[in-house]
This record gives structure tokens, C-alpha cells and sequence, in this order.
């Protein structure tokens, strides 16, 4: 059994032997965050409350699955909002302490990028792009468990960065989908910048793209002139891409490897999905894994198929594990062998 609850969804899912999804019950709180334009961590706590032992109910039964069935509990314990990751922690213990289970602590970002291990086996060495809600890294994984931050983003995160400007086109949090969807009958027209394309290394920067934006946008809006969304939709989304795409090649290039991972909600990006395909087509040596669209927002599933890789190496937890809002990229580091 496998618990999620770093930010606004609240998840369980049962997994069996890492890769088969008997179930995976997700009660999303988009609705209670809409008219906020954002995520409220107290209004988050209390969503995830009301809703975890629905969900542990509701997973059990889809899977058809009893406590004797269940071998071990993953748990997403950082990074997130500590008084989000707190209820799925102790969700976790009680279940593992009730019925003898270990308890597999997970960070949220390594589920996000073993989302993919849905769609096949991860192969290692492999580099990952997780593009996310709050973030946006080239992660190297020379084998199982082992993450090296190649790159990351300086100010916001890719996701973040979409949600703020369809906030100011009007579309409700979360825009990314929306944006995505405007974007495809749109045109590039608006030549908004590509911060940091050019520099050496394999950072990111968003906030410069967001403020052309808003700029472009509010500047409109004085002198009265309607500007047409889905064309402001595909430049914006050309110059995020455009950026992921080649300092991601780019990556590859000095880190060789088998398999590129896309990963985090962003990675549900058609425009990203299409782009960055033709670009590893190129790669002959390098394959493109993506996590399957409706396991790239946040879930349980994919923290039960990071947990389940733990589970064989043995990296347990005690019942003093505790959530760790801030939890550095690592595979586990305060774990009993
Ligand atoms: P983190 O994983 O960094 O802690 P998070 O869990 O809040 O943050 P995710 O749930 O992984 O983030 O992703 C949510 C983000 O993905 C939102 O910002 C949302 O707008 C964005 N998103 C979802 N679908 C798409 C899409 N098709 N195109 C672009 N962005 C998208
Ligand atoms: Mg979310
Ligand atoms: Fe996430």
C-alpha cells in the first residue's frame, strides 16, 4: 500500500511487485484551491484529513486486496507541505504499526520520476527531466538510487511558471492543461525570451519569461488592444520548451546515457512530450522513457513503484519517521538497514 499527500492530492494506491497498478485512488482538491489561484497548505491539511481513510478504503476495495494481502507501506515524506505530508505520514504508520508492516519512506520526486517504471523498466544510466509544480531539475541516475542534480531551476518552477501566466489569461489553477491545450491552436508570434538558453550549464530560469509575459499582457490591456490567447499560449509554451529542450540535449551530451526520463506534471505537456521526442529520435543510443500522462500529477502509484525498489534493497523505516517539508533529493537517507 502506498500513501501521497505533499500537496494537494490525496492518494493510495496498491501495487503489486512495482509495476501493476491493482488500484490507485486519487481525491484531488483542486476545487477547494480554485478561487485562491493556488494551493492554501491549512485548507490542504484539512482536504487531506477528511479524505485518507476514504481513499485507503476505497483503494482496498478496487483491488480487491485485505491487510493480510498487503506485504509493506510506502509513504511520501518530503519535500511537500509539512502539515500536507504529516496526515499521509501518519496514515502510514497506523496501518504499518497495526498490521506489522514495514514502513518505506519515499521522496516525492524519485515517485515522480518512477511514475515512468508504469511504461518500462528504467534503464540505467539514465538522466532525468522532472518538471513539476514547485520543480523543474536535470537529475543523473548512474544506477538504482543514486540521484546527482546536474540542474535546476533559479526562481520558478516550470509548472509554476504556467500556472501564474494562465492566472492572468483568467484560466483557473491548475492552467497547465489549459495552456497546453491553447497552445496547440496557437502561433508563435509573440518572440518572448529563452532565459539562460545559451549559458553553460544546465540551470533553468522562469521568472523573466513571466514577467515578458505579464508585461506583454497588462501593456495590451492599457492602450486597449486585444491580443489573441492561444497565439500568447504557443510563445510561451514554444520559449519553456524550447529552453527544456536544449539544455537537455545539452545535458546529454556530457552525460551519456540509456534512457532520458520525463517526469512531474509538466511532463503531461503534449507540446514537450512531441518536442522532446523528435529531439532523442536524433540520439540513436538513447531512448525517451515518459511516465504515462495521467501519472505525472501527483499520485500514489508512483510512489508505491519508488517504495517497492526500497522494499527489495531493504531501506525501512521506524515509527519515528518523521515528514520532511525541505527533504534534500535523495534516495533515503535516514533510513535503518
Ligand atoms: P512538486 O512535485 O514539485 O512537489 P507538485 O506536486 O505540486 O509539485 P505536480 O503535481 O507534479 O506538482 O504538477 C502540477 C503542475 O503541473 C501544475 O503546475 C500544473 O499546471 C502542471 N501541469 C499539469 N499538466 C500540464 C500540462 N499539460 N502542461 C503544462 N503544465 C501542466
Ligand atoms: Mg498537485
Ligand atoms: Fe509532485
Amino acid at each position: 500500500m502506498s500513501f501521497e499527500s505533499s500537496c494537494d492530492e490525496t492518494s493510495v494506491a496498491i501495487i503489486e511487485n512495482g509495476d501493476k497498478i491493482l488500484s490507485n485512488v486519487v481525491a484531488t482538491q483542486i476545487k477547494s484551491h480554485k478561487r485562491f489561484g493556488g494551493v492554501v497548505p491549512e485548507v490542504a491539511s484539512r482536504h487531506h484529513i477528511e479524505e485518507i481513510t476514504i481513499c485507503i478504503r476505497d483503494a482496498m476495495q478496487q483491488a480487491d486486496v485485505t491487510y493480510d494481502d498487503l506485504d509493506a507501506v510506502a509513504v511520501t515524506y518530503g519535500p511537500g507541505l509539512v502539515g500536507a505530508l504529516l496526515i499521509g505520514v501518519t496514515a502510514a504508520k497506523m496501518v504499518a504499526w497495526a498490521h506489522h508492516l514495514p514502513l518505506i519512506p519515499v521522496n516525492h520526486l524519485a515517485g515522480h520520476i518512477y511514475a515512468a517504471r508504469f511504461e518500462k523498466p528504467i534503464q540505467f544510466p539514465a538522466l532525468s527531466l522532472v518538471v513539476s509544480g514547485g520543480h523543474t531539475e536535470l537529475v543523473y541516475m548512474p544506477k538504482e538510487g543514486q540521484f546527482e542534480i546536474i540542474g535546476e531551476t533559479r526562481d520558478d518552477a516550470a509548472g509554476e511558471a504556467y500556472d501564474k501566466v494562465g492566472r492572468v489569461m483568467g484560466i483557473n489553477y491548475p492552467a497547465g492543461p489549459t495552456v497546453d491545450a491553447m497552445a496547440a491552436k496557437g502561433h508563435d508570434t509573440f518572440n518572448f525570451p529563452r532565459a539562460m538558453d545559451k549559458e553553460a550549464n544546465y540551470d533553468f530560469s522562469f521568472s523573466g519569461l513571466k514577467s515578458a509575459f505579464i508585461n506583454t499582457y497588462h501593456h495590451a490591456d492599457q492602450i486597449g488592444e486585444k491580443l489573441n490567447h492561444d497565439d500568447l499560449a504557443a510563445s510561451f509554451q514554444a520559449a519553456v520548451v524550447d529552453v527544456l529542450v536544449d539544455k537537455t540535449m545539452r545535458a546529454l551530451k556530457n552525460y551519456p546515457v540509456n534512457q532520458l526520463i520525463l517526469a512531474g506534471g509538466v511532463a503531461a505537456n503534449n507540446g514537450l512530450r512531441t518536442r522532446l521526442q523528435s529531439a532523442i529520435d536524433k540520439l540513436p543510443q538513447t531512448e525517451l522513457l515518459m511516465a504515462p500522462k495521467k501519472l505525472c500529477g501527483d499520485n500514489a502509484a508512483m510512489i508505491g513503484a519508488a517504495g517497492y525498489v526500497l522494499y527489495k534493497e531493504g531501506h525501512f523505516a521506524g515509527l519515528d519517521l518523521n515528514a520532511d517539508p525541505s527533504l534534500e533529493f535523495e534516495w533515503s537517507p535516514d533510513v535503518e538497514q
